[in-house]
């Protein structure tokens, strides 16, 4: 598995040799910087190169005209001066090549063709034969080193697969993907809005959405009701005292909104998380081991500073809603917690048709011990034990060393939407630290004060980014339980209104969210628009329905059910709709 990633790294930096060798041909003044292999294909970046998107296609020409040549690649071993002499009029490559001797590594150049690089290797065997089936994708800005400090450069990226197949299938999921985006989607639908006015990153929920939203929430406080949480409700905003205890501030001091200085003399702060308010109200009266565990939810609202270049529609934004809860237990019931937490998702994910997703691990970094709280047999106990949940669990799990939070390691949940792209959706932990930082306890079976072990734990995220999730998995097409219109009535002329109304209000008084489109339009019209808006059900009502008490219905996949009467109607909607199919 390793070795086939390494190959497409392999073949991917090879493609962005190629790319370059193509760019330097047609626009010789362009200067070359650096083009690695990167998740999903490659890119190389580029000054003084002014083109559009409209280019590409002539790029990629001239790379297949290029490629016959290319039999392989060519190392040359050459010392700072000849580097230098081969890229002397490159500001860019010298200053690599300052930095590779200082530190020094040797220097290669690679040939392939004609073209020459500056490069450490790793490239594809018989580029000829391997760089074929490749694609260039999108013309993007991107500064020098990655700072704004530096010149802005043209970065062209692209794509390579070792196969043709695997690449049109790559390409028809990116297509998809497209169409399934859920800031397009969530425009057409009208499910959200992000206003200027209001401010980057801060949603707007529209009623279409927020009905969506209410629906999610609605299941999840009635489930975890079941399953033995409480629900409490805290404030946005908090003395920085708190902050301070938990240890966010100073250090994730600019993750967060400023603060607001008031008469009282206190610097408040909005909150970015919810956890230590939750702190508070575990430490609000003494507690037992017979209280434990506790199992304190909220839908609480957080609002982080994201950098502007970071917020992306509702996937990262400043202000949002977290399906959060805290859990307080004893070490022995830390183990049976997790695995509780971890079986709460599989729960959520099965209702809602996300059947792939995996694990992450995120560990600290050894080698940088000064970002991490906590001592040594703290960071392996938590460790150990979420280890010890996911062994009962049957999900797989992938580690990554260095993206722990700074007071313990963490359990991501990756899901996979229907159309292959993954999000990071929830996170988990077994926390040692935050109790006693905050001198939470409870008194254990010897009467003897003890420390409460604390899971952290949000199985769908937020609502802002679960949503934005739920949008591209469905592609808009939400199941019925949570599809902001369940059902449109299609008068086919104007004197089937009034009845058509007349049903609508039945429905609505049956917990069936109808409408009537009661335009002055075609019936097709009528049909494809409700289409469009992926309404799940259409009934359509003229002389014969209302003859009959009934409706011919219709799907949004455009299948014909025939007709119903309105009893048959009203039960199939109702039984979709309470078992969530
Ligand atoms: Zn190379
Ligand atoms: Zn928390």
């Amino acid at each position: 598995m390793e070795n086939k990633q390494e190959n497409l790294d392999h073949l991917r930096h090879s493609c962005a040799h190629l790319l370059a060798a193509a760019v330097m041909e047609l626009w010789p003044q362009a200067k070359r910087t650096i083009g690695p292999a990167i998740e999903n294909g490659f890119y190389y970046d580029f000054d003084n190169l002014k083109i559009s998107e409209d280019d590409l296609p002539k790029i990629e020409v001239k790379m297949h005209e290029l490629a016959v040549s290319w039999n392989k690649f060519e190392k040359i071993d050459v010392n700072r001066q000849e580097a230098k002499k081969a890229f002397a009029d490159n500001p860019y490559k010298l200053e690599l090549i300052g930095e590779f001797s200082a530190k020094g590594e040797n220097l290669t150049l690679y040939k392939s063709g004609n073209y020459i690089d500056l490069c450490r290797g790793g490239h594809c065997e018989h580029p000829d034969r391997q760089l074929k089936y490749f694609k260039l994708l999108s013309i993007a800005g991107a500064y020098w080193r990655g700072s704004e400090k530096n010149a802005m450069l043209t970065r062209i990226y692209g794509t390579c697969f070792p196969t043709e197949k695997e690449l049109n299938d790559y390409l028809a999921q990116l297509e998809e993907a497209k169409k399934h985006d859920h800031r397009k989607l969530g425009k057409e639908l009208e499910l959200f809005m992000i206003s200027e006015e209001v401010g980057q990153g801060l949603v707007l929920w529209l009623p279409k959405g927020n009905i969506v939203k209410e629906e999610i929430e609605q299941w999840v406080k009635v489930t975890e009701k079941q399953w033995g949480y409480q629900r409490v409700t805290t404030p946005n905003i908090t003395k920085s005292g708190l902050y301070y205890t938990s240890g966010h501030l100073p250090y994730y001091k600019n993750d967060m909104y400023p603060p607001m200085m008031l008469e009282d003399g206190n610097e408040y702060y909005l909150k970015p998380m919810n956890c230590p308010h939750h702190h508070m109200i575990y430490k609000n009266k003494p507690r037992s081991y017979r209280d434990l565990p506790v199992r304190l939810a909220e839908y609480g609202t957080c609002y982080r500073y994201e950098a502007s270049g970071e917020l992306f529609g509702l996937m990262r934004v400043r202000g949002f809603s977290q399906n959060d809860a805290h859990i307080y237990c004893s070490l022995e019931q830390a183990v049976g917690e997790f695995v509780q937490v971890m079986k709460l998702h599989e729960y959520y994910y099965k209702a809602l048709g996300i059947t792939k997703y995996h694990l992450e691990l995120a560990l600290r970094d050894p080698t940088k011990a000064e970002k991490y709280h906590g001592d040594e047999a703290m960071w392996k106990l938590a460790e150990d034990l979420m280890r010890k949940a996911v062994a009962k669990m049957d999900i797989p799990m992938v580690e990554e060393i260095g993206n722990a939070a700074f007071y313990g390691p963490k359990i991501d949940f990756i899901i996979h939407s229907s159309i292959g792209r993954q999000f990071a959706i929830s996170t988990n932990q077994i926390d040692l630290y935050m109790g006693k930082r905050f001198g939470l306890a409870y008194v254990d079976k010897e009467g003897k004060e003890q420390t409460p072990v604390i899971i952290h734990r949000a199985p769908l995220g937020s609502h802002e980014r679960f949503i934005g999730f739920l949008i591209e998995h469905y592609g808009g097409a939400f199941p019925l339980w949570l599809a902001p219109i369940q059902m449109i009535i299609i008068p086919i002329a104007e004197r089937h209104t009034a009845s058509a109304r007349h049903l609508q209000e039945d429905l609505l008084q049956n917990g069936i969210r109808a409408e009537v489109d009661g335009r002055n339009e075609p019936m097709g019209a009528k049909i494809r628009n409700a289409t469009l808006q992926k309404v799940p059900y259409m009934g359509i009502m003229g002389d014969k329905e209302i003859e009959a008490k009934g409706l011919s219905i219709r799907t949004r996949a455009g299948v014909d059910l025939k007709m119903m009467n309105f009893h048959e109607v009203k039960s199939l909607l109702r039984d979709e709709i309470e078992t969530k199919r």
